[in-house]
């Protein structure tokens, strides 16, 4: 196949991109490089049927040359991220979003949007299934991501409807491992920072809200299964092991062996207080199931950041 990755220079884009060419596909990756990085794929460039593009999908997007797949990734992630580029995050879910439907369906490439757990909010469902419809503060400060991926969900079902686009919609939960940013913010990153560097923990609120975190590579097995599969979605790709925001700080110290305290600071506004994914359906359908602990994946992530640090 050939197969266009929008973000593909991100975080979760970059695993992706390299998954599919060890499978011997050719990726076109595409990305503005606003939170993703070349030197996340700079270990790619010298791999046959490999090329990334600098464009910013919120533009027209135009690939020469026949398109199997499209893998629209592109978006700040983060909430530190999205927070601060309230509008690219609007405009790259939407406009963007409809430009990478109209790129597959000008192409005849299959399209798979990466949604997000986000879509429910703080969810009054737990664990969140597929079928719920969410409970989102649309005015909010999350709100200019929630409702973007709410809004390219619609979309692409929109384009599967009316145009017949062969779609997937993956809702992604809460993943971490190796290409994190150390400043991007999120809870793993800056945790692990924090505990390598001995500095103090930074516990939002007090600690109690919950969160299911997903290995990358265990990520990137699902969200391939799902591709490759004939499921439309939306599908929950995550792990189901919860954990509270204290129970993963502890769980830091003691992977890193690190003399860091834990100090706590207030909790972010709409700050969701639970979230766990029911990952029936990509166990039923796709045979998915994550296999990496989170002890484990926070081992080889330290491992990384170690190396990435010095
Ligand atoms: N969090 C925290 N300390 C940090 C960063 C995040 O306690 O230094 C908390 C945050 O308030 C949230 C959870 O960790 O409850 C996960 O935050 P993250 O930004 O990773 O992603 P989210 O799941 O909120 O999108």
């Amino acid at each position: 196949m050939r197969v266009v990755v929008t973000g593909g220079a991100g975080f979760l884009g970059s695993h992706l991109c390299e998954r599919l060419l060890d499978r011997g596909d050719e990726v076109v990756a595409v990305d503005n490089l606003v939170t993703g990085s070349p030197d996340n794929v700079a270990h790619l460039f010298g791999r046959p049927g490999f090329s990334l593009v600098r464009h910013n999908v919120s533009n027209y997007v135009h690939v020469s040359g026949a398109v199997d797949a499209v893998l629209h990734f592109a978006s700040p992630a983060s909430p530190k991220d999205y927070l601060e580029l309230p509008i690219p995050t609007l405009k790259v879910g939407s406009i963007g979003t409809m430009n990478c439907l109209g790129l597959a369906k000008d192409k005849g490439a299959r399209f798979l949007l990466a949604s997000t757990s986000e879509v429910y909010g703080d969810p009054q469902v737990h664990p969140q299934t597929e079928d719920y419809w969410g409970h989102v503060n649309p005015i909010g400060p999350r709100g200019v991501y929630d409702e973007a991926k709410r809004f390219a969900e619609a979309m692409t079902m929109a384009y599967h409807r009316f145009h017949g686009v062969d779609v997937r919609i993956v809702r992604i939960f809460n993943t971490y491992g190796e290409r994190m940013r150390p400043d991007d913010g999120r809870v793993v990153s800056n945790f692990l920072v924090q505990a390598l560097r001995g500095a103090p923990i930074t516990v939002y609120g007090e600690g109690s809200q919950t969160r299911s975190f997903c290995y990358v590579a265990d990520e990137v097995t699902g969200i391939l299964a799902l591709l490759d599969s004939d499921c439309v979605g939306p599908v929950n790709i995550g792990n189901p092991a919860e954990f509270t925001v204290a129970e993963l700080a502890r769980l830091v110290i003691d992977v890193t062996g690190s003399a860091s305290q834990v100090v706590f600071r207030p909790l972010p506004e709409d700050d969701p207080t639970q979230r766990r994914p029911d990952i029936t359906l990509a166990q039923e359908r796709l045979g998915w199931t994550p296999q990496v602990p989170l002890a484990e994946g926070l081992r080889r992530t330290a491992d990384w950041f170690v190396a990435r640090l010095a």
